[in-house]
């Protein structure tokens, strides 16, 4: 895919998404690319990720962004057959935790997750 303005040339999911570093893709849509996390901290551990580059949660213009990958949540967590439940989590800016700044949404499943999260 060409690089156009809503992609970041520095950022590493872009690179993922214009195929310029290797990933494991568990599936690839119109909107979004599903990959697994390279550093799982969970038996299924997934990445949701726009291909539209925006930085977090705090950044984005177009709101059905948001729901579609809610959407992609939902179709990977079934794809993943995680019947048992699953948890989501958006790390946002430095206090939440977020390491890179293009937007993405974990998919954590295989095991019971504890509360509080760290
Ligand atoms: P966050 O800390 O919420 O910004 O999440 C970033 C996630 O990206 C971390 O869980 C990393 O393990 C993961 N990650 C970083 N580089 C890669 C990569 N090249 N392929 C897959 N996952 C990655
Ligand atoms: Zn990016």
């Amino acid at each position: 895919m060409e690089r156009d303005s809503t992609t970041t040339p520095t950022c590493i999911f872009c690179k993922i998404i214009h195929k310029e570093i290797p990933a494991q893709v568990v599936l690839e849509e119109d909107h979004y690319l599903a990959v697994r996390d390279i550093n799982p901290q969970a038996p299924t551990h997934i990445l949701l990720i726009p291909r539209t580059h925006i930085a977090n949660v705090t950044e984005f213009e177009d709101v059905s962004e948001l729901g579609r990958l809610f959407q992609a949540a939902r179709t990977v967590a079934e794809h993943e057959k995680l019947e048992r439940g699953f948890r989501l989590v958006v790390n946002t800016g430095a206090d939440g935790g977020q390491t890179v700044n293009h937007l993405h949404i974990h998919l954590l499943g295989g095991r019971f997750m504890t509360w509080p999260p760290g």
